[in-house]
């Protein structure tokens, strides 16, 4: 190696800590992803750095060298500004490229290049007004005396001194700017004037762009029999097991023992990671966190902009400032954050998909990864869900993890009531008003008349998936991927929910002609507008990924529904997961069957989840609620599961199929997907890899097979599955997967092949 010199030090303080470095490594071997795409995830794009190369004037060059007109030229703008970059040189002089003249400059001495290194991340400052001098007072008395002429002016200096208490105090207040033009009515040029005249400066102060008002805390609720009895089993289980599942039924009042958990935890002087699958589901959660722990309590996650990411991340990393953060509250990426005592990490709703990365690369599972970022810090790890993932209650029952369950709500409100609507039927005998059935229709009207409020749940956005030709059935497609496109009424868009296609529907059908395009199925925007037509008076919400895309969307739709502003919410799973109201009399679940029949081995165990979850958004407080199943399949079995809200008995059928499958929690899996603009080239090179697998891992691999969406943005995709005894080791197999993908790709044909890893896939 050539050894290099150290231009200059970035920082004063590492801003990674060597439990970071271990912990992205771990993530890096497990999920088998590049060790850069995992500090990419990980470190705030506002803190990475981009060099630039700058040329300063050397103050110790003698002067009587000769120089050309040019070089005398970027020499005379070198003088002015104290860094300049070969760009702006190049500008200045207006030459193409000034570099010839800056390397002859260079070996004369006369200027320096310096790589400068700067990061995304602004400082907010404030601009402040302080005196240009210490005065006395006989010279304010003179300045005041000479501005008689100019009374705005005088006006404007009598003003800071005033706000400054001046006179009074020994160091004075400070004054900004805007206070200051604001308490005497006056232009910046008047401001500006005073400073011109050096009788006033400004100055600049770095402004911090995180919340940290006082708030006025309640204090801890008093916990129920219940939950006293949970936490105490959860402590016991903490003594000799490192992570504990709490199963307790929806609303019985799992947040109240995290926060005690909490309350624990920062009296022993740790930090609390609280892990939430779902921004919405934050801003309920924080106001409960704040109303105890105050500003302790910081967010973390994606709907910060770039700087505010990075003042999070370094509030954190300073840990043992007075303004840090102790509980932070976040999605699955908080899992990066800079954490040097971490004592309990909560995965509340664990059983959440959402904690899993699709894409990009690392396809991390926050759960999972929690789990080893507990082990680093010697920290315990609290699970929490009314609906375990198999895996979880799996590892519960195995003694892997405690585990404690809580079978009463708060209060002892019963669990709602679960009606099942048979649509079928309800179509034979034409009784179906567009989407709702007789049975939900009636309940609805009940509700509005009890001024309850309801939640209906379709897992579908936008206005229909598709759309038909009533004449030949010809289905509009996306140009780029294997999908429908979905019709968007507001929009009047039909968009592709892979690539974010968009185009206007067109009037006639393109295969033959006929004007009856005819839209299908139905997704929230549908439902928004056929609650209108049957309840004018209702005032009704919405809330998916098209109504949620700006800041405070989630914030302004859940305090609305809160104060009771709106009467009914329609939503996409985000209103199925946590959120807590205190008078939803009734939950509509619209079409159960589509989660039913998603092609996934854990379809059935998903929808019971999603039922039981979004059942459990009724009758939280006070009084018992209804929720209404419609289904074209009311004897399934998964169906009775939820009606009767039996989590074991979904569990005990699920878990025999998994085993007699082989699906986790008894294998382990990786999915290898490979990817490519040509079919034929991509096709060719899986049934190689397939084929080289099977001599190494023989009947436990599958595929190769086209996944039902198997061309998105015109890439074709081929996925192969391999599926690993839990006996054997994961990390030989990853080894080998790596290898074989190494030799695949020095076949000449194959290099342009992408090959991704997805381990535990969901
Ligand atoms: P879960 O997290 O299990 O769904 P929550 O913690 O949200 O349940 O509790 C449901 C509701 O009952 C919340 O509004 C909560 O404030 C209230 N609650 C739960 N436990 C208590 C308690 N011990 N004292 C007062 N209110 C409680
Ligand atoms: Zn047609
Ligand atoms: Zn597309």
């Amino acid at each position: 190696y050539k050894v290099k010199n150290i231009l200059s030090c970035l920082d004063d303080f590492p801003v990674i800590n060597r439990f970071q470095l271990k912990f992205w490594d771990w993530i890096s071997q497990y999920y088998q992803s590049v060790l850069g795409d995992v500090y990419k995830a990980a470190i705030p794009s506002g803190l990475k750095l981009e060099s630039q190369t700058k040329i300063i004037l050397n103050d110790e060059f003698v002067a009587d060298i000769t120089l050309s007109k040019t070089e005398d030229q970027i020499l005379n703008i070198l003088s002015k500004s104290k860094d300049v970059s070969i760009a702006s040189l190049n500008q200045a002089t207006g030459l193409k490229n000034t570099l010839p003249q800056i390397k002859s400059l260079l070996d004369k001495g006369a200027v320096v290049v310096e790589e400068h290194i700067s990061s995304g991340y602004k400082e907010k400052k404030q601009e402040f007004v302080s005196l240009h001098s210490n005065f006395t007072e006989e010279e304010i008395g003179e300045i005041l005396n000479r501005l008689k002429r100019a009374k705005k002016q005088q006006e404007l200096l009598y003003s800071y001194l005033n706000l400054s208490k001046h006179y009074f105090e020994e160091k004075p207040e400070k004054v900004s700017s805007n206070e200051l033009l604001k308490s005497v009515d006056c232009s910046r040029a008047i401001l500006k004037s005073l400073v011109d005249k050096n009788i006033l400066k400004f100055y600049f102060e770095k402004l911090d762009r995180l919340d940290h008002s006082s708030i006025n805390t309640t204090g801890l609720k008093e916990l129920n029999p219940h939950q006293e009895i949970a936490i105490n089993e959860i402590q016991e289980n903490f003594e000799h097991k490192n992570c504990v599942l709490l199963h307790g039924v929806t609303s019985s009042g799992k947040t109240e023992i995290y926060i005690h958990l909490i309350e624990e935890q920062l009296k022993l002087g740790k930090q609390v990671l609280y892990l939430l699958p779902e921004i919405a589901l934050t801003t309920q959660i924080i106001n409960r966190l704040k109303s105890v722990f105050g500003n302790k309590v910081g967010v973390y996650h994606s709907k910060f902009n770039d700087s505010e990411r990075v003042e999070i991340y370094n509030n954190i990393l300073k840990s043992d400032s007075h303004k840090a953060y102790q509980v932070i509250l976040g999605v699955r990426s908080s899992v990066f954050l800079p954490f040097n005592n971490l004592g309990l990490i909560i995965i509340d709703e664990e059983h959440e998909n959402t904690y899993k990365q699709f894409d990009p690369s690392p396809r991390y599972h926050a759960r999972d990864a929690a789990l080893y970022l507990a082990n680093l810090h010697g920290a315990k790890t609290l699970l929490g869900t009314a609906t375990p993932a198999l895996e979880s209650y799996y590892n519960a029952q195995t003694g892997k993890y405690g585990l404690v369950e809580l079978f009463k709500r708060h209060q002892e409100i019963e669990m709602p009531e679960v009606i099942v609507a048979d649509i079928k039927e309800a179509r034979r005998r034409k009784m179906m008003k567009s989407i709702f059935s007789p049975e939900l229709m009636s309940h609805m009207t009940e509700s509005l008349e009890n001024k309850e409020q309801i939640i209906l749940f379709q897992n579908r956005r936008g206005y229909a998936p598709y759309l038909e030709c009533k004449s030949c059935g010809w289905v509009p497609h996306c140009p780029n991927c294997s999908v429908s496109l979905t019709y968007h009424r507001h929009t009047n868009l039909l968009v592709c929910h892979y690539c974010g296609h968009g185009m206007t529907p067109p009037n006639n059908c393109e295969h033959c002609g006929s004007s009856g395009m005819e839209d299908r199925g139905f997704g929230t925007e549908k439902i928004e507008e056929e609650l209108l037509s049957y309840f004018p008076e209702a005032k009704v919400g919405r809330m998916d990924l098209d109504t949620t895309r700006k800041k405070n969307a989630y914030e302004k739709l859940i305090y609305q529904f809160e104060k009771h502003e709106l009467d009914i919410l329609v939503g996409t799973q985000m209103v199925s997961k946590g959120l807590d109201f205190d008078n939803v009399g009734l939950v509509g679940i619209l079409n159960a069957d589509s989660m039913l029949n998603y092609p996934d081995f854990r379809a059935y165990e998903r929808s019971f989840q999603m039922m039981a979850q979004v059942s459990g958004r009724a009758g939280r407080k006070k009084k018992r609620g209804k929720v209404l199943i419609q289904t074209y399949t009311p004897e399934h079995e998964i169906i009775k599961n939820v009606v009767k809200n039996d989590y074991f008995e979904m569990y005990s059928s699920q878990i025999a199929e998994r085993k007699e499958y082989i699906y986790p929690p008894f294998y382990r899996l990786i999915n290898i997907s490979l990817k490519h603009k040509n079919q034929r080239l991509v096709n060719e090179a899986a049934n190689y890899f397939a084929n080289s697998l099977r001599k190494i891992f023989g009947i436990r691999v599958f595929g190769p097979q086209s996944p039902v969406i198997n061309r998105i943005q015109n890439s074709f995709i081929v996925n192969i599955l391999l599926k690993i005894e839990k006996k054997s080791s994961p990390a030989k197999a990853k080894w080998i997967l790596n290898q074989q993908a190494n030799f695949l790709k020095e076949i000449e044909k194959f290099k342009s092949i992408q090959i991704n890893f997805d381990v535990d896939p969901m």
